[in-house]
């Protein structure tokens, strides 16, 4: 990164784009972690990516590249750094890893976890297979790399249709297995006449929220829009104006501008998108990722300095893992 500019200046934009969320007190806090990544990103040529939930220090105070998991993985191959450190969890260090094979990437904290990856394993999918021999396996890209090894394609909360209907296409099956999300996989279904046979996986985050309250917010908060992640369940989705993934969630922000929202996801996403948009008054109910943020600037400083947690796959595995991704990738 020859042109990265220098540290004061990356720590004037810093503060300039931190100046709505932080006291100046405590900017004071965290001047000298974030000044001291800046220095450590030029000298390692590294980049950090910062996913969609995580907080405003490391979202607007250090990230190169913002958005969801796979924009974060992709983003990467148009800079030439030799590192790329994750603010996000395990399995979208892992995806990075697969799409960038040749560089060195760190995970700031190894145990920063997604209950969705951590609902299935490689036996599971080993297991479905022989139950529903024939038809494909779309994985949700929030799975491990030894899940992915093992599926027929990947899939985003954007594009899972349209993954779905191609991989059916490809195997000339009516059905589909779709893992490991049960309620992305209720909420595709309803966009699709495929037959999806789900996992029972759950995001923690997201099957949290109830019908209930989104009939609350209308009441409470006349001419409010309402967009909920398809990761949440059926009838919260079927109640919202909009489901979509954290990248449509932001796009439908700056087509619409609606003047009263809430984000029915992880905080991060009011967070990190209110300032961008001061038309909007951000209604905030949400639920908190603890795996997201387990993320620190102090982890991510940690990281750079040592260069450590590092992902290492096997080369196999990362052959076997990305033919998915690359499949995916090819669907659009
Ligand atoms: S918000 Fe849900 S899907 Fe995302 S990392 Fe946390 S537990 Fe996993």
């Amino acid at each position: 990164m020859n042109d990265a500019p220098t540290t004061a200046v990356a720590l004037a934009a810093s503060k300039a784009r931190l100046a709505s969320y932080l006291h100046p007190a405590e900017w004071a806090l965290i001047a000298e972690d974030i000044a001291a990544i800046h220095d450590l990103k030029r000298d390692r040529r590294a980049l950090v990516l910062a996913h969609n939930y995580q907080t405003p220090d490391i979202f607007h105070g250090v990230a190169d590249v913002v958005g969801d998991s796979l924009a974060l993985a992709r983003a990467a191959e148009r800079f030439s750094v030799d590192v790329l450190v994750v603010a996000g969890v395990h399995f979208m260090a892992e995806t990075a890893k697969l799409l960038n094979p040749d560089r060195r990437v760190l995970t700031p904290d190894q145990e920063a976890g997604c209950s969705l990856a951590a609902s299935i394993g490689p036996d599971d999918v080993v297991a479905l297979k022989a139950r529903y021999p024939g038809l494909p396996v779309v994985a949700y890209v929030n799975t491990s790399a030894a899940v992915k090894a093992l599926a027929d394609y990947c899939c985003t909360s954007a594009n899972a249709a349209r993954v779905v209907e191609a991989a059916a296409r490809d195997f000339g099956s009516e059905a589909v297995i779709m893992l490991p999300d049960r309620f992305l996989a209720a909420n595709t279904a309803r966009e699709t006449r495929i037959k999806i046979i789900p996992w029972a996986g759950a995001c923690e985050v997201h099957e949290r929220f109830g019908p209930a309250e989104l009939t609350e917010l209308r009441e409470r908060f006349p001419g409010i829009t309402l967009l909920a992640h398809p990761e949440c369940p059926e009838p919260v989705v079927a109640a919202a104006d909009f489901a979509g993934s954290t990248a449509a969630m932001a796009a439908f922000l700056d087509k619409h501008h609606p003047s009263r929202v809430a984000l029915i996801t992880e905080c991060g996403m009011s967070d990190n998108l209110a300032a961008a948009h001061p038309e909007t008054e951000f209604i905030r109910t949400c639920n908190l990722c603890p795996h997201m943020k387990r993320i620190t600037l102090g982890k991510i400083r940690r990281a750079l300095e040592t260069l450590s947690p590092e992902v290492k796959l096997d080369p196999a595995l990362i052959t076997a893992a990305s033919r998915p991704l690359q499949r995916m990738l090819a669907i659009g």
